[in-house]
């Protein structure tokens, strides 16, 4: 069978992370989140983990010659054979383009296009709100507490608040979100591959929404 390659479009704190993670163990997918392999690349201190810590923090993208030759290798690897859930990339139209010609040379192309719509004013207390575990695994003070306060519920790991969400540097990715990544909304429902859905319910609510429009693609 082809190749399943999934894309989650959304705003930050849309919960493209919470979502993606268990679409891709329902599916038995790989779970690909470019923010993620930047934060790793900057805790192992890589040449470009230094380079991408310069524009995450400061809550503008990293240059997509880099991102793209990132993901390149992500998704040569054997674990991508059967597909991957893309959380985070692409982030621009010159960064979906580059995916198009890289999964076509996989002899692939992006099969569905959830997009998770979710208000500005609802993301900055979705981000303010975040708490990360160092595995990856997302919690919300509020909306998703562990079972004890700043605790992983799986590994007992201290929690920890990103650098990034802080509500400054928050505004501000949403602005470049709007300018940079929101022409995707477009490109992609050209292609007919977006399925809209609504980010404002619980999550439970979304995972129920988001299994139905895969399911249906
Ligand atoms: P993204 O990957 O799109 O930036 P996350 O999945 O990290 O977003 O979610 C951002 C924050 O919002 C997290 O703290 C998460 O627990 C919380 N969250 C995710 N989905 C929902 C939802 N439907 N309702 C309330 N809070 C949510
Ligand atoms: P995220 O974890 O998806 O919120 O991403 C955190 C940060 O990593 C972003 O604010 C960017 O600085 C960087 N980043 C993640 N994905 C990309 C991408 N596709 N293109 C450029 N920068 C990215």
């Amino acid at each position: 069978m082809a190749p399943t390659f999934i894309v989650m479009l959304g705003p930050p704190g849309a919960g493209k992370g919470t979502q993606a993670k268990q679409l891709a163990q329902r599916m038995n997918l790989v779970h690909v989140s470019t923010g993620d392999l930047f934060r790793d690349n900057l805790k192992n201190e890589t040449e470009l983990g230094v380079l991408a810590q310069q524009y995450m923090n400061k809550g503008e993208l990293v240059p997509d010659d880099v991102t793209v030759r990132m993901v390149e290798e992500r998704l040569s690897r054997p674990d991508c054979e059967e597909g991957a859930v893309l959380d985070g990339f692409p982030r621009t139209p010159a960064q979906a383009e580059a995916l198009d010609d890289l999964l076509a040379e996989m002899g692939s192309a992006v099969k569905v296009v959830p997009y998770i719509k979710v208000p500005d004013d609802v993301l900055v207390e979705r981000l303010s709100g975040r708490w990360m575990s160092p595995s990856g695994r997302v919690y919300h003070e509020k909306y998703n507490p562990p079972k004890v306060k700043w605790i992983d519920d799986i590994d007992g790991s201290q929690l920890y608040q990103r650098e990034d969400d802080k509500p400054e540097t928050v505004r501000h990715r949403i602005e470049v979100y709007n300018e940079q990544t929101s022409p995707l909304i477009a490109y992609y429902r050209d292609k007919g591959l977006l399925v809209e859905i609504d980010g404002t319910q619980s999550i439970e609510l979304v995972t129920e929404d988001l299994t139905k429009a895969v399911e249906e693609a």
